[in-house]
Order: structure tokens, then C-alpha cells, then sequence
């Protein structure tokens, strides 16, 4: 059985607005108030394990433990097969420059990557979500949601964000980019991770 949710507040451990609003729209419903990581001042943690629910759950466990309250983290990326998963936990990683991140440059290096391999299409991957819902004594709950697919190339579409370009899904014939938000919101990893922490924790 999982632990429900009964607190009046909850900490979204990350300091990434879109983040934050987005996971605000997902919790509207039910009668918790969202405070931010960063609004509260709480340090950063550095994410040093090497998957992703480990390192969502050294943010949500940070954050529980020096605010005082229940703490909500997601920790996402891009599992390509051929790559050997990579750059999964490193999806971000694989975006960094001198002057921010570019995700052209990480899809480029992906493309690369696959081409050097000599991986035969397609070149099938998912995106996965993982959620850490921490409380201050030290439980968690941890969900995992996934959206299969393939990566190709060129890439298509201009909406969405990171790696959307180039990410079809299966079952459809449009990359994430290509999809309107409220449908990519539908049917991402995030949404599906998110639909089974309600289910256990919310509703
Ligand atoms: P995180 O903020 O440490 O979880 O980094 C996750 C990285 O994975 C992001 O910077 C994006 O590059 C990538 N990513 C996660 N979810 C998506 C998505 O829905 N579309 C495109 N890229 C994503």
C-alpha cells in the first residue's frame, strides 16, 4: 500500500519554473499548496548517482529534510537502445556548452553516436520520468513513467522543448515537437508518472 498524501503543503524540489507550473496544473484538483524548492531558499543538490531514480531521490530527500515538509522530484531523459541507454541520466549532460544548453548539439551528437555504432533503424528509445515523492521521516513512493518510440533523423517539429525533435512515438506518426502541448502532456512519460502518483497518493 502506498502512503497517501494528507499534508496541507508540498515541496516541488526543483528550481525550474516550467517545471513547477506544469507539476501545479497536474495537482490542481486536489487541495495542497505548492511551494517551490527555490522560493524557499533550499540548496541544489548535486546529482551524483548514475540513474534516475536515484538521483530524483537525493533532490526529493533533500528538500523534505530541510524544509520540514513532504517533497515532490522528477528526474527525466532519453534511453536510446542502440546507445546503451545513453545519454539517459546524462540527457541534460549531453546539451552542455560554455554558453548554456543546446540541444541541436545533443541531438546532433546522438545522430552521431548511432551513425558511428552503425545501429540499424529504427532506432527505437523512450523517454522516461521518474518521480520521488519523499516525507520528512523518510519514506518515499517512486513512480516511473515511460513513452516508447524512435529517434530520427532529420528531426521535425518546433514545439516542445530538449530532445521533442526528435522523438516519435510509437503508435503515431508525429515526433513530440510535432504534437500540440495538450496532446504531448496526454501521452508523455511525465503525464504517465504523474497519473499513477494520483492514483496512489491523491485520489
Ligand atoms: P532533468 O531536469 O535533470 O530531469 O533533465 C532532464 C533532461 O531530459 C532535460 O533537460 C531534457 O533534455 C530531457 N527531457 C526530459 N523530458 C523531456 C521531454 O519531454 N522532451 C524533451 N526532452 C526531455
Amino acid at each position: 500500500m502506498s502512503r497517501r498524501f494528507a499534508e496541507p503543503r508540498l515541496v516541488v524540489a526543483t528550481h525550474n519554473l516550467g517545471k513547477l507550473d506544469e507539476i501545479r496544473a497536474l495537482l490542481a484538483a486536489y487541495p495542497v499548496e505548492i511551494l517551490s524548492a527555490k522560493a524557499l531558499g533550499l540548496a541544489e543538490p548535486a546529482e551524483t548517482e548514475t540513474t534516475f531514480v536515484g538521483n530524483a531521490r537525493i533532490k526529493a530527500h533533500a528538500a523534505a529534510k530541510s524544509s520540514g515538509l513532504p517533497a515532490l522530484a522528477d528526474d527525466s531523459g532519453i534511453e536510446v537502445d542502440a546507445l546503451d541507454g545513453a545519454p539517459g541520466v546524462y540527457t541534460a549532460d549531453w546539451a552542455e556548452t560554455p554558453n548554456g544548453r543546446d540541444f541541436d548539439l545533443a541531438m546532433r551528437r546522438t545522430r552521431a553516436e548511432l551513425i558511428r555504432t552503425g545501429a540499424a533503424e529504427p532506432w527505437t528509445a523512450r523517454f522516461r520520468c521518474l518521480l520521488v515523492l519523499a516525507w520528512p521521516d523518510g519514506h518515499d513512493e517512486v513512480f516511473d513513467g515511460r513513452a516508447e518510440g524512435r529517434c530520427v533523423w532529420p528531426v521535425r517539429g518546433v514545439g516542445g522543448h530538449g530532445y521533442d525533435p526528435m522523438f516519435e512515438l510509437a503508435g503515431s506518426a508525429l515526433t513530440f515537437a510535432e504534437m500540440d502541448p495538450g496532446e504531448k502532456n496526454r501521452v508523455s512519460h511525465r503525464a504517465h508518472a504523474f497519473a499513477k502518483l494520483v492514483a496512489a497518493c491523491f485520489a
